[in-house]
């Protein structure tokens, strides 16, 4: 077990947490440690202790070498609302938002759409919640259909995934709640494309699902919701997939409540460790990861640790096609670079906008054609593509940059084929 564990004050969306403790306090597993002042979630000790360092990025415990099975539990006290923010719960899909924020709606009758799409490749612990632990997601969208005032609960899966589909029907009790089965593509676990699918309304990129009486919630989120209420239990830990080049195996393996602050190299140990020459490690999915370090600490927001192969060598001219559910700019010049391609043109897939600081797909998944953007990175002096685009678009390029002779990499590329997964390229009909 490692000595010291980093929670770090900014783990996702919102402002960094203020310490409440200082250098020597002793903590329990679970004791409140920092709280925000604005939009945030209260952040609490991942392991019981004594606090070694407090600095403006982190507050360092120092481990006790026996740690206890249990944990210091919140005071329960309030509605379902005030638990989740008491609990700290934040959206454990990816961008972490603030749940007590989120679900402070009045959705009049809606719908909470449970997030089990896991629509990441490689990536297998919302699966395996749902297969292991279907009574708790249950529970948990219950509680956040009380929450919500929705009428209507519904799980997005997979139709793929049968075995989840087949555990959350054993434990459905109330017709209130049903299963939507979706098809295998990404970005099908995006919110906007869940309910276009699930409800059939398609948002505008700058709306949140309220507009359409929906709350959407990813299933680790609603399984912690379910633990606030019923265990009075502080967010403390993180499911997480590790997978990759491994002395295991390259396999996914999902390792249930890593404690916060577990540090990258101690995960990957307990994996297996690394076996051999590495090129990247990838925090997150292969679409939306970004690389990541040993040093690097598993948060609330963490979902996949990814040892990858080494990258292609490419020295040939490179045109990057950048997709708003991908990697952006900034990550596929990243990949270019260790790639050793100098990048030549950019351009962005055409339903790409710019909402709030951030880019946002006007339809995610749904292929608006490529050849426009492909002709002009090859006007660009483009001799091969670096491509990040959604399955559909990807299955569009495909279409076109071969008849131009300009070969096509995906971002993710290097994630697949160390796992063995068939690369993102041509759609099967
Ligand atoms: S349509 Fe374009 S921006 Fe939208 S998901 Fe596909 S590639 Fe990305």
């Amino acid at each position: 077990m490692q000595k010291v564990y980093a929670i770090l004050l900014r783990q996702h969306i919102g402002v960094v947490n203020k310490p409440l403790v200082k250098v020597g306090d002793v903590v329990e597993k679970g004791t409140l440690i920092a709280v925000p002042d604005g939009l945030g979630a209260n952040l609490h000790a991942s392991v019981s202790g004594r606090i070694q360092e407090v600095t403006e990025r982190a507050i360092l415990i120092e481990a006790d070498p026996v740690q206890p099975d249990g944990f210091k539990p919140i005071s329960g006290d309030g509605g379902i609302l005030d638990i989740i923010r008491e609990a700290g719960i934040v959206g454990m899909g990816g961008a972490g938002f603030p749940t007590h924020v989120k679900m402070n709606v009045d959705l009049k009758g809606g719908v909470v759409i449970a997030n089990g799409v896991e629509c990441e490749p490689i990536l297998e612990h919302n699966i395996q919640q749902m297969i292991e632990d279907p009574q708790l997601v249950y529970n948990g969208l219950r509680y956040a259909m009380q929450a919500v005032n929705a009428a209507k609960g519904i799980f997005a899966v997979k139709a793929k995934n049968s075995r989840a589909i087949a555990a959350l029907k054993g434990v459905i009790r109330d017709k209130t709640i049903e299963i939507a089965e979706l098809p295998d593509m990404y970005p099908m676990g995006e919110e906007r494309a869940i309910i276009r699918e699930v409800l059939g309304k398609l948002l505008a990129p700058d709306q949140l699902p309220s507009a359409a009486q929906a709350v959407v919630a990813n299933v680790e989120t609603l399984s912690r919701i379910a633990e606030a209420v019923d265990l009075k239990k502080p967010v403390i830990a993180k499911n997480v997939t590790v997978a990759g080049r491994l002395k295991s195996g390259s396999g996914p393996q999902v390792f249930r409540d890593v404690p916060l602050g577990t540090t990258v190299a101690e995960l990957i140990e307990t994996a297996g460790g690394i076996a051999g020459e590495y090129g990247e490690i990838i925090a997150g999915g292969p679409f939306t990861g970004q690389s990541a370090g040993l040093d690097d600490v598993i948060t609330k927001t963490s979902g996949g640790i990814l040892v990858t192969i080494p990258l292609t060598a490419e020295k040939r001219k490179m045109g990057l096609l950048v997709c708003a559910c991908g990697a952006n700019e900034e990550r596929l010049r990243e990949i270019a670079g260790k790639m050793g391609a100098p990048v030549v043109g950019v351009e962005r897939c055409k339903q790409v906008l710019d909402v709030r600081g951030g880019i946002k797909c006007e339809n995610p998944g749904n292929c608006p054609g490529q050849a426009e953007k492909v002709l002009k990175l090859k006007k660009s002096g483009a001799e091969v593509l670096l491509i990040s685009n959604c399955s559909d678009c990807s299955n569009t390029v495909m279409g076109v940059a071969p008849k131009l002779k300009l070969p096509v990499y995906h971002h993710t590329d290097h994630a697949l084929r160390t796992v063995n997964h068939p690369l993102i390229r041509k759609l099967k009909s």
